[in-house]
């Protein structure tokens, strides 16, 4: 039975540090690129008026169409089931080694919670792979269809039981720019749930777009290390720097 270090070594070409909240051009909420004179992006700037602030927990930045991306996406949508199982092992190898190095940045949680779509909740796969995650998994909401997936409504997620004062750790594959995440966060906290995390195996990057392939110009040179995390130790512009 291999370890979870030995599983995740063909991902770790894809994996990608996560830059720091506190400088210049990264947004403090979800740690994506943003306006260098502005601490966080336009739609977190959105979603904290509208449900809070969230600081999401990325463990990776997901370069699109890069290797971490492909298994974000074949994990649920390879026509192959033996690639969606190598790929679901791949990331919860992955997942568990980040929380075996970051539970005091992730913090305390009585439940793990994922984030369904419509009719499937995907990220169910890599969840049940992980041991250290699996025993406190309690699904807690049900997509409603109600709205567009680019739209941040509570009412898209409707919560199944009672979560008042329950310390909810919420579990997402790919940040994008987090409509979905928000509204299932701000479904939880309406029922009265406390938002843990929220972790994201990927922080979705498109390196097209001016000030994302400014951002990884320097992140992609740094090497992903599962000591560190956005929240503990996160990438660094001046790294290394003379001062
Ligand atoms: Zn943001
Ligand atoms: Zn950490």
């Amino acid at each position: 039975m291999a370890t979870a270090a030995e599983l995740l070594i063909p991902l770790r070409p894809g994996l990608v540090p996560v830059p720091a909240a506190g400088q210049a051009g990264v947004c403090r909420y979800c740690h994506g690129a943003c306006d260098p004179n502005y601490e966080q992006c336009f739609p977190c700037l959105e979603a904290v008026r509208s449900i809070g602030a969230v600081e999401i927990l990325p463990i990776s930045m997901s370069v699109d169409g890069d290797l971490l991306h492909r298994h974000l996406r074949g994990y649920k949508d390879d026509r192959s089931a033996q690639v969606r199982g190598r790929m679901s092992l791949r990331l919860a190898a992955l997942v568990s080694v980040f929380i075996e190095h970051h539970r005091s940045c992730v913090g305390e949680f009585d439940s793990v919670v994922t984030v369904p779509s419509p009719g499937r909740v995907a990220v169910e796969a890599v969840v049940r792979r992980v041991r250290s995650l699996v025993g406190g998994y309690r699904p807690a909401l049900r997509a409603t269809g109600v709205g567009s997936k680019n739209e941040l409504r509570t009412d898209r997620f409707e919560v199944l039981r009672a979560v008042q004062g329950e310390r909810v750790l919420v579990l997402d594959d790919t940040f994008t720019r987090g409509p979905t995440l928000f509204s299932a966060v701000g479904a939880l906290r309406e029922a009265g749930a406390v938002i843990v995390g929220p972790v994201v195996v990927g922080r979705h990057v498109q390196p097209g777009w001016g000030p994302s392939r400014e951002l990884l110009a320097w992140l992609r040179s740094r090497p992903w290390d599962e000591g560190r995390c956005c929240r503990c130790a996160g990438e660094r512009a001046d790294a290394g720097g003379m001062l």
